[in-house]
Parts: structure tokens; sequence; C-alpha cells
């Protein structure tokens, strides 16, 4: 693999949050992203969700590069990020139901990401062989700059190794992408801090392959019984969908392995259980502020790890994959994480602590 002098280069917030695209499109740095990615090499960059690793989703030459420089598994397919509504006709064949555009519509552009049948534009290796595409208009101004000044559509994974947390900051990109890479543009850490939810929409009715930054319950407001729910007619099991049909082919992954050991408290009791059996060896709780507070006092001997509060699990989800690379830094034998409940955006963050957990 060639080898990169890194450049990491910090784009100055109040432009960030002025959220002029116009101007951001001026910027002598983003117009350097965007000759990189024209010229088929990759560029790392803040979205809204986490940090993108893009590349020119026509481009099969730019698109191994990903593959290449994550270390990702080549069954494992990418999403295709879009600035405006219009560029959905070059990339689509067919044409959307009534469902996916009263979806695209509420939640573009954000963390909502749609499958659809692709047109030739996008080749076989964006989208690991299948004829179906994934699809998101991302809503951060400067993944939006970026994208217009490139003139094509680009294809971002998240900005990691693969098998590690996703990044939310431009420092954790630089961790695991360093020579790898010529540019990481640094805005800020990211605002949702977990993936976009997944969602197939070529049929009539909506499911969800991967729950994300956009919650099941604010889809189900919008379609209502259009939305495929769990224990609906063909349905199979979570385990049956997603390993031995995968309907996205990336759920069937870990998606990343901590270095700690870490397992889930599901509930209260299973803390008081485990308060009582006297913790041996190097470890680590990483609770709520409310469980943290309330057990305080039998915590005392305790090395305790906040993740923020349950009452806002969209401060847990900013902070989650932060805090996963943080506890490797630690060498603990292991590590015990509170289970919040699976609503809202709490649904995607166990989602990924689940896949981040040790089975017993
Ligand atoms: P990442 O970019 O690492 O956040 O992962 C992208 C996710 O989208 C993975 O779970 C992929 O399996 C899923 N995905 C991408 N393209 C498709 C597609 N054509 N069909 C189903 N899932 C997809
Ligand atoms: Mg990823």
């Amino acid at each position: 693999m060639k080898e990169y002098v890194t450049e990491i280069i910090r784009i100055d917030e109040s432009l960030i949050e002025e959220g002029n695209i116009d101007s951001l499109k001026e910027l002598p740095v983003l117009q350097q992203a965007a000759e990189l990615l024209r010229k088929g090499e990759l560029v790392a960059f803040p979205t809204e969700t986490v940090y993108g690793l893009g590349a020119d989703a026509t481009e099969p030459e730019a698109i191994k590069k990903i593959y290449r420089a994550k270390g990702r598994p080549q069954d494992n397919p990418l999403i295709v990020h879009i600035a405006g509504f219009h560029e959905l006709e070059g990339l689509v064949r067919g044409s959307l139901n009534p469902q996916a555009e009263r979806l695209i519509k509420t939640f573009w552009p954000g963390p909502l990401t749609i499958v659809v049948d692709k047109k030739e534009t996008i080749p076989a290796e964006t989208t690991a062989g299948l004829d179906s595409v994934a699809i998101r208009m991302p809503a951060h101004p400067l993944t939006r700059a970026i994208i217009e000044l490139a003139g094509v559509p680009i294809a971002a994974p998240s900005a990691n190794k693969s098998g590690a947390p996703s990044p939310t900051r431009a420092e954790h990109v630089y961790a695991d992408l360093k020579g790898r890479i010529p540019l990481i543009l640094d805005g800020g850490p990211a605002r949702v801090g977990l993936e976009s939810t997944v969602i197939d929409v070529r049929s009539e009715k909506v499911r969800i392959l991967r729950p994300g930054g956009v919650s099941r319950e604010e889809i189900r407001e919008l379609i209502g019984a259009y939305l495929h729910e769990p224990g609906d007619e063909g349905e199979g099991t979570e385990k049956s969908n997603m390993i031995e049909k995968p309907l996205s082919p990336g759920m069937k992954y870990r998606h990343y392995s901590p270095a700690t050991p870490l397992y889930i408290i599901e509930d209260e009791q299973a803390l008081e259980n485990l308060l009582q059996s006297g913790l041996e060896g190097d470890i680590a709780l990483i609770l709520s502020e409310e469980w943290a507070g309330k057990y305080e006092a039998s915590l005392r001997d305790s090395k305790v790890i906040k993740m923020g509060p349950r009452e806002r699990p969209e401060l847990i989800a900013a902070g989650i994959f932060q805090l996963l690379r943080h506890l490797d830094t630690l060498s603990l034998d292991r590590a015990y994480i509170e289970a919040i409940p699976e609503r809202g955006i709490g649904e995607a963050i166990m989602n990924r602590i689940r896949k981040a957990s040790s089975r017993k």
C-alpha cells in the first residue's frame, strides 16, 4: 500500500456553525479535498454521524483504496453520499415508493440511509457486487460542501480501521489511518456520534436494516403500518436475518471488538449482584449519571466511568465511541457497561454496545 504523509487540517468552527455551504466552498482546503477526491484519492472528513472516509463512488480504483486503507471485508458495501435530491435520479433505478419519498423529505439531510435498486453509474466495487445501493444525504455543512465541490457522489464508510470503534473526532481518524491517506479535515466532534439508520425501501414495507441516528419511533410516526416490525410475517429471528441471509451485509460483522472484555449489566438487580459478588481484578464499571449516583455508596472501591444521563440518551450516543476507545487505553482486565432503555436513539446505542460486548 502507498505510504502517505497524512495532513490533518482544522476548519474554523465558526464557519461550520454558520453552515453557509457557499462560503465553505471558498476555503482552499476544501477545494484541495475535492481535488484529491476527483483524482481518485481518499479524504477523511466529519459528518454529523461519525467521521467518513470518502472516495469517488463512481470510480472502482478509488473505491478499492477505501477497502485497503480500512482493511474492510470485501463483501461489506459502502454508503454513497449526495448533496442534493436531484442527484438521486442518476443513481436509482426505477422510482422511489411513496414511503421512501416521505422519509427522505422528512429526514434528509440527516442520519438516514436508504437502500434502493442501483443504476450502472455505481460500480460493483462500491456495492460489494449487489444490485442495490445505499444512499444518504448528510446534514453536516462541511460534508455537503465537499460533495458539491467534488461534483460526484462520494462513497464514505466510517474513517476507522475495520474492527475499531467508529471515529467521532479527527484524532481518532489519525490514530487509525495515519500514513494510509493524504488528508483529514478536522471539524470538531461529530454531533450524533453513531452511524446512520439504514433502511431498505425496495418493497412496500420499509425494513430497518441497521438502527442509527433516526429512531424506529420517528420512522413509525411518519409511515405507520408501512414500517416492517419485528415479528411481522416473513420476519426471521435477528440471527437468521443477519447471518444466514444478511439483508445488510455489514450487520453480520461484530463491528468492533474492544481489547477490553466488555459485559453488559442488563438491569439494577444485575448491578446489585455484581457489587455483592466482590469484584476482583482491574475492572471498570461504565454507568449512567443516575445509577452512579444511586449506588455511590457501594461503588466507592470501584473504578467508575460515567457515560452520561439515561434521561438524555443523545448525550450517551455522542460520547460512546470515544468512551470505548478510551477504555482500551486503560489496560483493564474487564469492564461492565449498563444497558439503557432501547427507545429512541437508545436502540442504536444498545445495538453498538451489544456488538462490542463479549458474550458469555
Ligand atoms: P458503514 O459505512 O461502515 O457505516 O456501514 C454501512 C452499512 O450499510 C453496512 O451495515 C452495510 O452492510 C450497509 N449497506 C451498504 N450498502 C448496502 C446495500 N446495498 N444493501 C444493504 N445494506 C447495505
Ligand atoms: Mg463503519
